[in-house]
């Protein structure tokens, strides 16, 4: 069997986080450095190593993820006017991902720049 990744870890507890929401399938935390006052990841409990990798099988979860950082955005009261919030999928090397288990950044708590850098 493969290694676990880091993610999967801490959906399974073995690696404590700052647990935001769970469902059967994604789980919510806290970065561990965030970049913005919120910055929470969503990961699907399924590896899928990075967006590139998903396949037609996937595309249920990949909305899913999508629509809980909508939620979550929302419970904690991002969605209202003056506020706003950012998605991001980092995929691959040029893209700035480190860890190889698909994730949603949810980013928000100050103004954000673009072009992101
Ligand atoms: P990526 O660069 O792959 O898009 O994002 C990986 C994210 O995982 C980074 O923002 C990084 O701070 C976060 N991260 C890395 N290790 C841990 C950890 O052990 N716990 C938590 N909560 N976040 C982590």
């Amino acid at each position: 069997m493969e290694d676990k990744t880091l993610f999967e870890k801490i959906v399974d507890r073995e690696i404590p986080a700052e647990i935001i929401y769970e469902d059967d399938l994604c789980l919510a935390f806290n970065d561990i450095a965030p970049q913005s006052p919120t910055h929470i990841l969503i990961v699907p409990k399924k590896v899928i190593p990075r967006l590139a990798e998903a396949n037609e099988d996937d595309k249920a979860v990949l909305g899913h993820l999508l629509f809980k950082a909508r939620e979550i955005a929302e419970n904690k009261g991002l969605s209202e006017e003056g506020k706003g919030f950012r998605v991001v999928i980092n995929n691959g090397e040029h893209g700035g991902e480190t860890v190889p288990h698909l994730h949603v950044h949810l980013l928000a708590g100050r103004p954000l720049l673009w072009p992101p850098g």
